[in-house]
């Protein structure tokens, strides 16, 4: 079973996305870097695994993760011993890129972070953790009810809401 918010407007929602992350990091960059934020790493290094014993990732997650990956200036810059191991130009942080794909339907990227080097600019993580485009869940092992339970409990959790009130949370400082 797979189960995504937003079924309908899947496309579009996504193509708004990646213009909100590129504007998210133009403005983390503005102030200090992305490192700076709690709720941006929060968002690209997102454990499902956390909250669910199904595979759970965000369509945030994908998009802001690839969206940091190609921003141009590049802030986060590839090691050059290890290909999953980046670090912010700004701050020296560092972040191992994790890639699983699924199926066709069911990629996961993140940019898990090491403890932060920037100075704490924006507010800290808070749920409910609201999403635009949300959440997506699958596995083929458990049944269609638990991942319903599952799913209501999350969807308190990570809210869909509003392009705009998704964008406020992301930009609050401290
Ligand atoms: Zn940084």
């Amino acid at each position: 079973m797979q189960k995504f918010a937003q079924e309908t407007s899947k496309d579009e929602a996504l193509e708004v996305l990646r213009t909100t992350s590129n504007d998210l990091i133009t403005f983390y960059l503005h102030i200090s870097c992305p490192c700076a934020f709690p709720r941006f790493r929060f968002l690209v290094g997102f454990e499902g695994s956390q909250y669910t014993n199904s595979l759970l990732h965000t369509f945030e997650s994908n998009v802001l993760v690839s969206t940091a990956l190609d921003y141009d200036p590049a802030f986060l810059i590839q090691e050059e011993t290890n290909e999953t191991l980046f670090s912010c130009r700004i701050c020296k942080t560092q972040y191992t890129y994790i890639y699983d794909q699924y199926s066709i339907n069911f990629e996961l990227t993140r940019l898990v972070s090491k403890e932060s080097k920037a100075l704490q600019e924006g507010a800290a993580v808070e749920f409910p953790f609201p999403l635009f485009a949300g959440l997506y869940i699958t596995d083929g092992s458990r049944s269609e009810d638990d991942i319903q339970k599952d799913w209501k409990m999350l969807e308190e959790k990570f809210p869909q809401v509003p392009l705009r009130e998704f964008i406020h949370y992301m930009k609050v400082r401290t």
